[in-house]
């Protein structure tokens, strides 16, 4: 009997995410986001839309990962987090259905009452669904990592299937950074009793309209600052410059989402603090990092500049990938102190949260001296718009290409005996 009912409801969540996968995300823009948490914005629009996208964003990224190797689906991790996705897309599909009467309302007042009441009851308790949701996907990232690691260690590298995994990751992981998004804004605007957050007053939700770049870059300095120190017993400065072309006198803000900017700026403080540390050796001084911000009238710039010694360009690519690190393994019961590195996500999930507001994270090296990291957010909020993954033919199709012979030649490390050209 309870077999039958697994059966059952796993074949009716096949099809909702068939349903729900045809339909394509709706990226949401800066503004958009701050309506939703404008004054007169009420919890019932945010759970109408999100009733509606959030099936739909699962169910686009879930369609995704069954095209991943078989072997990594059969993964314990995998299969793990898959169970969560499907578990979260049940639970929000249960406020669809069973608020269906909502369609119904008729213009009799009473009734209208009656089911803008049922509507109230419904958001209240889907704010308690939204938060348990979230907290059941805090530890995808590890998972998935784990899932990957198990795979390569059995089955060992391919690289077709590490271009895909690639793809598939970067895919995956944005999906859940824009529903993290969406669910993190439902809960700081209507999870409390007051819509202000006490202890970011000035924040719609977790969006500041005027977050001041620099405080946020010297915040997450010192606190990238305490891990060097704790680990090498010292650190390298910072020296801290901004240059608002428009407004010179006036501190550079921008519209955007503080705990985003302070993630990416933190990996790559940390990151330049491990390249100079471990440059300097035990010399008493060290170069500083130097940290540039711009604000021009389409770009928001920060520019992280190290003396680490750099990287060669051919391993430039590499260090975004997820698997790529060249510290040693931290250990995971916590035991060694706070390490400044060693899984190899820094770089990939940085990018990842500048490109998902239409911005980018580039590495500019000169090997031998030193690195540039650099961040690219959009000086417009209007610009500033989710970009999203959607499962359609293309993507598909990079799943299932056969990768044929690269269309530039491969040079060969011996030159040709010239003499054989001889006989044309
Ligand atoms: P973590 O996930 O903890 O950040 P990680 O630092 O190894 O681990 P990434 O931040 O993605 O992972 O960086 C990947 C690799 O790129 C590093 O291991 C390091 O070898 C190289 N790297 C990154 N930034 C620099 C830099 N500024 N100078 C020199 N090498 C760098
Ligand atoms: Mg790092």
């Amino acid at each position: 009997m309870r077999i039958l009912r697994f059966l059952r409801s796993n074949l009716s969540i096949g099809k909702d995410i068939d349903y729900y996968s045809k339909f394509s995300p709706s990226p949401l823009s800066m503004k958009q986001f701050l309506d939703f948490g404008s004054e007169n914005a009420c919890e019932k629009t945010s759970f109408t839309f999100l009733r509606q996208e959030l099936p739909v964003r699962l169910a686009n990224i879930m369609k995704e990962i069954n095209l991943l190797p078989d072997n990594l689906l059969r993964t314990p991790s995998v299969r793990l987090v898959q169970s969560w996705y499907m578990q979260s897309l049940q639970e929000i599909l249960e406020f669809k259905t069973k608020n269906a009467n909502d369609e119904k309302v008729t213009y009799d007042a009473k009734k209208k009452i009656y089911f803008m009441f049922i509507t109230v009851l419904y958001s209240f308790s889907f704010t308690d669904a939204v938060i348990k949701i979230r907290n059941r996907h805090n530890d995808v990232i590890p998972t998935m990592a784990q899932g990957v690691v198990e795979y390569k260690e059995t089955y060992g590298t391919d690289p077709v299937v590490s271009q895909n995994v690639q793809y598939f990751l970067d895919r995956f992981y944005m999906s859940r950074i824009s529903m993290r998004m969406l669910l993190n804004q439902h809960t700081l605007l209507f999870g409390g009793k007051v819509k202000v957050n006490p202890a970011h007053p000035k924040q719609i939700g977790s969006i500041d309209p005027h977050c001041r770049v620099s405080e946020v870059i010297r915040d997450a300095y010192e606190n990238a600052r305490n891990l060097c120190d704790r680990y090498y017993m010292n650190s390298p400065e910072l020296i801290l410059e901004e240059f608002n072309v428009e407004e010179q006198d006036k501190p550079i803000t921008v519209v955007y989402v503080p705990s985003h900017l302070y993630h990416m700026v933190f990996e790559l403080f940390k990151n330049a603090m491990r390249a100079t540390m471990e440059l300097y050796g035990d010399a008493m001084e060290y170069p500083a990092i130097h940290t540039q911000v711009a604000l021009g009238t389409e770009d928001l710039t920060v520019k992280v500049s190290d003396r680490g010694g750099g990287v060669p360009l051919r391993k430039i690519d590499r260090l975004f990938t997820y698997t790529y690190s060249t510290a040693p393994r931290p250990s995971l019961d916590g035991s060694q102190a706070a390490p400044l590195a060693g899984y190899g996500h820094g770089l990939p999930i940085s990018r990842l949260y500048a490109r998902y507001f239409q911005g980018d994270l580039k590495l500019y090296s000169l090997e031998g001296y030193g690195t540039d990291a650099v961040i690219y957010i959009r000086a417009l909020s209007t610009e500033s718009i989710e970009r999203l993954p959607v499962y359609n033919k293309s993507a598909w199709k990079h799943y299932k290409t056969i990768h044929e012979a690269d269309d530039w030649c491969i040079p060969s490390k011996e030159p040709k005996d010239m003499t054989t050209f001889r006989s044309f």
